[in-house]
C-alpha cells in the first residue's frame, strides 16, 4: 500500500491523533462523487456519516490487542476514502489491513451516528477485490472450499486421513486432536477438531411414547448445521434434533445446504456469496412456508448470515445485489420470510421452554461460558444461554472475566492474521481458564474450536462444549 497524500489513514501504530488527517476529507467527497459509478456513490454516501468520533476504538476487539488505528472502523474507512479518491493505491497491503477484523458488528452498533461500518467494510473489501483480486491463499479457502461443497468434503476426508498419521488424540477430549508438528501458517503445534462426517439428516430415535409433535407438524424447526458441525462436530446436530424433538416439534434438517457464505462475504468476495446464499434459499424452499416454522443454528455467525446479512446487504444494499436477486431467480420478500425465521438453536429451543424439561441430574462439573461475538452482539442472546448453564449446573457456573470479550477466531481472520488472533486467543483463554471452572461452554462450534486449541495451548485441562449438548445431556431419559 503506498500513499499519495500527506497524511496516509492511521498511519500512527497508536492512533492518538485520530483522524485529524482527515483535513482533505471535504475535498475528497467532492472529486470522488463527481466522476463515481453508482455502488461508489452509495459507499460515500454512507463513509460521510462517519463524524470520526473514535467512539468504536471503545469497543473493537482487534484495536483493543493492537492499539492501531487502521485495526478500528474508523481508521478502515479512512483507508476507503483515500483508496477511493485516489490518494492510496490499491493493493495487497490495503486488502490485509481492511481484513484485519473479526466482522463482531461491535463497530456497527455503537456507531453514535448510526454509519453501516457492515455494510462499508462488506463493500469497500468487494470494490477493492474486484481491482486486485484475493490473495491465492484466501481465494483457495473461500472459492475453491467453502464456494465448493463437494471439494470441502473431499478436502475434510484427506485432513482426517492426515489426521490419523500426524495428529494425536486429545488426553481432555478425544474429538479434537493435536499435531504433533508445528503447522505451516500457524507456526505450532495446533489442536483441532476431528474431522467426521455427519450422519444422514434422519429424525431422532425417540421413545415411543414421545413421538408426538406438540406444534403442527407443518410448521417444523428446520436447522442448518453449518459447514463446521457437518464436518468436525456431527454430534451437536444430533443433540439438536433431540432437544426439538422433546420440545413436541418437527425437526428437519433439508439436504442441498451449503455454506452460509459469511467467509467469502467477509473476504469481499460477494460473487460466491451470492451464489451460496441463492443455494441455501433455494434448499429451504417449502421447509418454511408455515407461519410457526422456524430455521434454528448451531453457529450463530451462519443465523447472522440468513437474518441480517442476506437481505441487507448481498441483496439489499450491497452493489449488484438487486440484479444477483433477480438473477438467482428469488424475490426480497422470500428472503426476509427466511431471514424473520432465522433464529439461535439453543435461544430458540429456552423460548419454546426446554427448561421445564431438564429432568436429568445437573451437571457434576463447574462450568463457565463464552458469549459467541455474533451471538451476544448480533443476535442479542446472552441471557438465555446464562439462564440455561444456571439450571443445568447450579452452583456450579461461574461466570468469566469480560464476558463480551472475543476468542479470536472470526473465520478466516485467525487463518490470516495468525499473530493477533493468538494474542486475543490467548488472553480469553486465561481469562476463562482463571475461572477455575472444567468447562468451557458457548454456542458457536467456531468458538469452540478455537477456544479448545487456546485452552490446550493454556494445559489446564478445560475442555469445551457446545451448550445445546449440555441441554440435551440434562434432558436425561436416555438422551
Ligand atoms: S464511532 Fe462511528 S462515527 Fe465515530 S469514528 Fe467510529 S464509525 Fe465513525
Ligand atoms: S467489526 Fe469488530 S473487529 Fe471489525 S472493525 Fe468493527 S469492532 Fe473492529
Amino acid at each position: 500500500m503506498s500513499t499519495a497524500s500527506a497524511g496516509g489513514a492511521g498511519q500512527g501504530p497508536s492512533g492518538g491523533q485520530g483522524c485529524g488527517q482527515y483535513g482533505i476529507v471535504a475535498n475528497v467527497f467532492e472529486r470522488v462523487s463527481a466522476v463515481a459509478g453508482e455502488d461508489v456513490r452509495s459507499l460515500l454516501g454512507e463513509l460521510q456519516k462517519c463524524m470520526r468520533c473514535g467512539q468504536c476504538r471503545a469497543s473493537c476487539p482487534v484495536f483493543a490487542e493492537s492499539g492501531r488505528e487502521t485495526d478500528v472502523a474508523r481508521g478502515k474507512l479512512g483507508l476507503l476514502l483515500e483508496e477511493l479518491g485516489g490518494d492510496l493505491r490499491p493493493d495487497r497491503e490495503l486488502y490485509a489491513r481492511l481484513t484485519r477484523c473479526v466482522n463482531c458488528g461491535r463497530c456497527r452498533l455503537e456507531c453514535p451516528s448510526g454509519a453501516d461500518t457492515g455494510y462499508m467494510l462488506l463493500e469497500g473489501r468487494c470494490l477493492l477485490q474486484r481491482r486486485i483480486g484475493l490473495p491465492p491463499v484466501k481465494a483457495a479457502v473461500v472459492r475453491g472450499l467453502f464456494g465448493r461443497p463437494a471439494v470441502l468434503r473431499a478436502a475434510a476426508a484427506a485432513l482426517g486421513l492426515v489426521q490419523a498419521l500426524l495428529f494425536r488424540p486429545s488426553p481432555v477430549d478425544p474429538r479434537h486432536v493435536r499435531s504433533i508438528w508445528r503447522l505451516p501458517v500457524f507456526g505450532q503445534r495446533m489442536l483441532l477438531p476431528r474431522m467426521r462426517k455427519r450422519r444422514p439428516a434422519t429424525a431422532p430415535a425417540l421413545a415411543a411414547g414421545r413421538r408426538q409433535y406438540v406444534a403442527p407438524a407443518d410448521a417444523p424447526v428446520v436447522i442448518y448445521p453449518g459447514c463446521l458441525v457437518d464436518l468436525g462436530y456431527p454430534e451437536l446436530l444430533t443433540a439438536a434434533q433431540e432437544v426439538f424433538a422433546r420440545l413436541g416439534r418437527r425437526v428437519v434438517v433439508p439436504e442441498g445446504l451449503v455454506c452460509c457464505g459469511a467467509p467469502a462475504a467477509y473476504a469481499g468476495d460477494a460473487d460466491t456469496a451470492r451464489r451460496l446464499a441463492a443455494e441455501n434459499l433455494k434448499a429451504l424452499a417449502g421447509h418454511l412456508d408455515s407461519p410457526g416454522s422456524r430455521l434454528a443454528f448451531l453457529c450463530p455467525s451462519c443465523a447472522v448470515a440468513f437474518r441480517h446479512d442476506y437481505p441487507a446487504y448481498l441483496f439489499g444494499r450491497m452493489s449488484g445485489g438487486t440484479e444477483a436477486l433477480a438473477a438467482a431467480g428469488l424475490t426480497m420478500d422470500a428472503v426476509s420470510d427466511v431471514a424473520a425465521k432465522s433464529v439461535d438453536a439453543t435461544a430458540l429451543a429456552w423460548e419454546l421452554g426446554i427448561g421445564e424439561h431438564l429432568a436429568g441430574p445437573p451437571i457434576s462439573a463447574s462450568v463457565t461460558y463464552h458469549d459467541p461475538c455474533h451471538l451476544r452482539r448480533l443476535l442479542g442472546v446472552h441471557s438465555q444461554p446464562r439462564e440455561a448453564l444456571r439450571a443445568l449446573a447450579g452452583g456450579g457456573f461461574r461466570e468469566a472475566p469480560r464476558p463480551d470479550s472475543c476468542c479470536g477466531f472470526g473465520g478466516t481472520f485467525a487463518l490470516e492474521h495468525v499473530a493477533a488472533s493468538a494474542q486475543m486467543l490467548d488472553r480469553r483463554a486465561g481469562e476463562l481458564a482463571s475461572t477455575g471452572a472444567q468447562l468451557v461452554a458457548t454456542a458457536c462450534p467456531g468458538c469452540m474450536a478455537w477456544l479448545a486449541n487456546g485452552l490446550d495451548r493454556a494445559g489446564g485441562g478445560q475442555r469445551t462444549v457446545h451448550l445445546i449438548e449440555l441441554i440435551a445431556r440434562g434432558l436425561g431419559g436416555g438422551v
